[in-house]
């Protein structure tokens, strides 16, 4: 059985791409070091009619298979559990970007590319994808699709759904459906394109997409505000919303044990407001230039220190000042994973709820387990926290973590619950949430869920143990 899966694999990529040893820990570990699987083999098609043979061939000798692309998602869903079992199918060949529409304001890129690839494509016409992450330099477009990531322009252009027109994808029987419409409008039945969006590999293969541009603004500019709460924070959310309407294309905050650990680990990287227990960095897509920018950013900190929901702040003079702010903010997971392993959620709460959730929730932690250190960051603008937990000083981190995940997952998602948050905002379920899921989403959901499942995927070897 074997044997001929693997023939009718070497047949359909070529024997070069069908890597069953030596190193494939690039395929097997996921970036957080926490799930290390082991592959029936590492399958790296070129071309959409090569990722349908693939699929075939397994459909055929009954094996599972797990997407993936650039690795670098957080929840362990794109790594071979450790059973041996699961073919791998790496889409990082197909990284070709097909076509760009400069009047339809559209690029069709191959599910391999790398987003700052299709970013740098789109700056190339002058035009703008604005998806944006941390991980942008090994990331790819299927994996932002199949995972609807969020990133740092939600609050402005929405998460990778919002950002899709069409898609290119290989069913779970290995037949390709290509609905890769550049329309903004097509109202003709269901949503198919958004049923694979999000949907972690479980649902079949998405191999290209057309993707929404914008006009490049003609500058950027980014601040920071020390605010002393957080509930001053989200007060110079409603201010600048209002002063900067469309313009405001960021909003990002971090708590200070958090931009701690990015001195601790990145003592190079200049930290221009110290000791503020809330730092807001801001950013603003000006389409006038970057002076007026920088004087409406002026006007708008001015206003906030007046009403008192901010202490100090500071405005970026320069193109490399602005770049300085994000990376302070960019490398707070890198600081996080240099200190060692820690509880991650990423949650998403009414952007109203935040402070009062916080509050209530940090003192549940520290009544539970004294002296735990919150490295609280993330998305305000969109209502999205990174809120993780991190052992206490001079406790074994790897030992925190065997051993009070759970506990600590229970205190935490049971706020979000209490405050009608959701218990994944951007980074998906994949194999870390799949429990929780099923333990806290609605009969009714999870029943229709299980239901498109059986009806795309009735053999149940699309990404397995995954979402559900
Ligand atoms: P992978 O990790 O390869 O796969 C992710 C999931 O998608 C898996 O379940 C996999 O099976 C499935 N998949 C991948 N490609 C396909 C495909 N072509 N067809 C079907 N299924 C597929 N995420 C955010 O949303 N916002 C952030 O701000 C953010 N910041 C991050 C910062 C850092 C430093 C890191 C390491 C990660 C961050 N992430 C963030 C998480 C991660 O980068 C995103 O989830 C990203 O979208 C994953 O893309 P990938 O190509 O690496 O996917
Ligand atoms: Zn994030």
């Amino acid at each position: 059985m074997r044997g001929s899966l693997f023939a009718a694999l070497r047949e359909a990529v070529g024997a070069a791409q069908v890597l069953t040893d030596g190193d494939l820990s690039a395929y097997e570990l996921d970036w957080r070091r926490r799930w290390r699987g082991r592959a029936l083999a590492v399958v790296r098609p070129a071309s959409t009619a090569e990722v349908a043979a693939v699929v075939r061939a397994c459909a055929a000798a009954g094996v599972a298979i797990v997407p993936q692309g650039g690795n670098t998602g957080l929840v362990g869903g794109g790594v071979p559990d450790a059973s041996g079992t699961q073919v791998l199918l790496s889409l990082q060949r197909m990284n070709r970007v097909r076509a760009i529409d400069t009047a339809n304001l559209t690029l069709t890129a191959e599910a391999g590319c790398v987003l700052q690839a299709v970013q740098a494509a789109a700056a190339e016409q002058g035009l703008l994808f604005p998806l944006s992450l941390a991980a942008e330099g090994s990331c790819t477009i299927g994996g932002n699709l199949s995972t609807n990531a969020g990133g740092t322009q939600v609050l402005r252009f929405g998460n990778a759904r919002e950002l899709c027109l069409g898609l290119e994808v290989v069913s779970a029987d290995g037949e390709v459906w290509d609905g890769l419409s550049g329309l903004r409008k097509d109202n003709t039945g269901y949503d198919l394109r958004d049923l694979f969006i999000g949907s972690e590999g479980t649902l079949g293969i998405i191999t290209a997409a057309t993707l929404k541009l914008f006009p490049q603004p003609a500058a950027r500019t980014t601040a920071l505000a020390a605010c002393a709460t957080l509930a001053d924070g989200v007060a110079l959310l409603d201010l600048a919303r209002a002063r900067l309407g469309a313009a405001l294309t960021g909003f990002e905050v971090m708590g200070r044990f958090a931009l701690d650990l990015v001195a601790r680990h990145f003592p190079a990287l200049p930290r221009p407001l110290p000791g503020a227990p809330w730092t807001v960095l801001l950013e603003q897509s000006d389409t006038e230039s970057e002076a007026a920018a920088r004087a409406r950013f002026e006007a708008l900190l001015g206003a906030a220190l007046e009403a008192g929901c901010i202490t100090d702040a500071a405005v970026a003079e320069s193109l490399a000042q602005s770049h300085a702010m994000w990376q302070l903010r960019e490398a707070i997971p890198l600081a996080q994973a240099e200190e060692g392993p820690n509880v991650k959620h990423d949650i998403a709460l009414p952007v109203s709820s935040i402070p009062a959730f916080v509050a209530a929730t940090d003192a549940a932690l520290q009544a539970r387990f004294p002296g735990v250190r919150l490295v609280d960051f993330g998305h305000l603008g969109d209502g999205n926290l990174h809120y993780n937990v991190q052992a206490p000083e001079g406790v074994d981190a790897k030992r925190f973590l065997a051993d009070e995940e759970h506990a600590v997952n229970k205190v935490v998602y049971d706020a979000v619950l209490a405050h009608q948050g959701s218990i994944s905002a951007e980074h998906g379920i994949g194999a870390l949430k799949r429990d929780e899921l099923a333990a806290r989403k609605a009969p009714v959901a999870l029943k229709l869920m299980r239901a498109i499942k059986q009806a795309l995927d009735p053999q149940g070897r699309m990404n397995p143990g995954r979402v559900l």
